[in-house]
């Protein structure tokens, strides 16, 4: 870890969202959706975000990728602030992040051939000089990701949906770019399907070095790729390691319960375990004080609600939010 090269680092990243009630047009609350992250992503590795729905995973994977504009706080792309980088510096900067949406079909322009979706970054970037060169680009790209390019002046609906994802990393690979922002690439795909696309996924980053910041619900299909894990609860960090570190030995209670409700197959035992988690996720727009988890926590004192509990490093290149480490 020492001596990677970070590229891309959260500084005290927070992002809120104001609700409007629907009826007056007033402001109705602030979401916390993401709250004081910090985070170092290595060029190169995979970093895992795993959290249940609504803890701020996907507002983060925004954040970094700058599509999202933050409340407060940084993000250093390669060594500079994106935040203060004009119009055109931005433009430029975004051909080397790219992102990975969980519905292909939703991501991807049903009027427009496979051919033209995954040329279309190389047309807006001016990357070819001819639509020969460009044509020649694109089946490169469709072979590399495992669709036949005699495909290509196909539509999207004549695809299955991992044919549909194999597109999309084609598109998002067109640029050639450094980082790429998977936001739950095989949720919707059938279990089968899931591993075609993580080995892919794989492949394409052994052989462009590519950095990927990997966002699901799913902690199996997290630990398969991920050489970190960045566990999340209502907008805050909680655990943050190296991946088979944090399976063998999760610290943070909630990364415990998390991983304690996967791999049990017996479904009632799985039950049994996430109901060891009390009550309900909390409200993002009136989370509690101290630590956002302490509502859940059977471990949580009177300490927990009054401080938020920082995230140290609890052994080495383990980090933990919890006031128990
Ligand atoms: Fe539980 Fe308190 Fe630790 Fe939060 S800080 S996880 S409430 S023990």
């Amino acid at each position: 870890m020492e001596n990677k090269k970070i590229l891309v680092e959260a500084k005290n990243l927070t992002k809120e969202f104001t609700t409007v009630s629907s009826s007056w047009g007033k402001s109705k609350g602030i979401v916390h959706a993401v709250t004081d992250v910090n985070l170092q992503v290595y060029e190169g590795e995979t970093l895992g975000v795993v959290g249940e729905s609504g803890c701020g995973k996907s507002t983060l994977g925004r954040l970094l990728l700058h599509l999202l504009q933050p409340t407060r706080g940084d993000v250093i792309f390669d060594g500079q602030n994106l935040g203060e980088l004009k119009e055109a510096e931005m433009r430029n900067m975004r051909k080397q992040m790219q992102m990975v949406f969980q519905d292909p079909y939703a991501s991807l322009n049903p009027r427009l051939k496979i051919r033209d979706i995954v040329a279309e970054p190389l047309t807006t970037h001016n990357i070819t000089k001819s639509k020969e060169e460009e044509t020649a680009l694109v089946e490169d790209l469709l072979r590399k990701c495992g669709i036949r390019p005699e495909f290509m002046y196909r539509y999207p609906h004549q695809f299955s949906g991992g044919q549909r994802q194999r597109v999309s990393i084609a598109r998002a690979l067109a640029l050639n770019p450094r980082l790429i922002v998977c936001d739950e690439p095989v949720s919707a795909l059938d279990v089968s399907i899931q591993s075609q696309i993580l080995n892919l996924l794989g492949d394409l980053q052994a052989e462009r070095n590519l950095t990927y910041i990997f966002i699901s619900h799913d902690l199996s299909v997290v630990r398969y790729l991920s050489d970190r894990v960045c566990v999340m609860f209502l907008g805050k960090i909680c655990e943050l390691g190296i991946t088979r570190e944090i399976y063998a030995d999760p610290i943070h209670p909630y990364t415990k319960f998390l991983l304690e409700a996967v791999p049990l197959p017996d479904p009632e035992k799985k039950k049994e375990a996430k109901d060891m988690l009390t009550g309900e996720i909390p409200s993002p727009v009136n989370p509690p004080s101290g630590c956002h988890f302490r509502t859940r926590c059977p471990f949580a004192t009177e300490r927990c609600a009054a401080e938020a509990p920082e995230l140290k490093e609890a052994a080495p290149h383990r980090y933990v939010a919890c006031h128990l480490v």
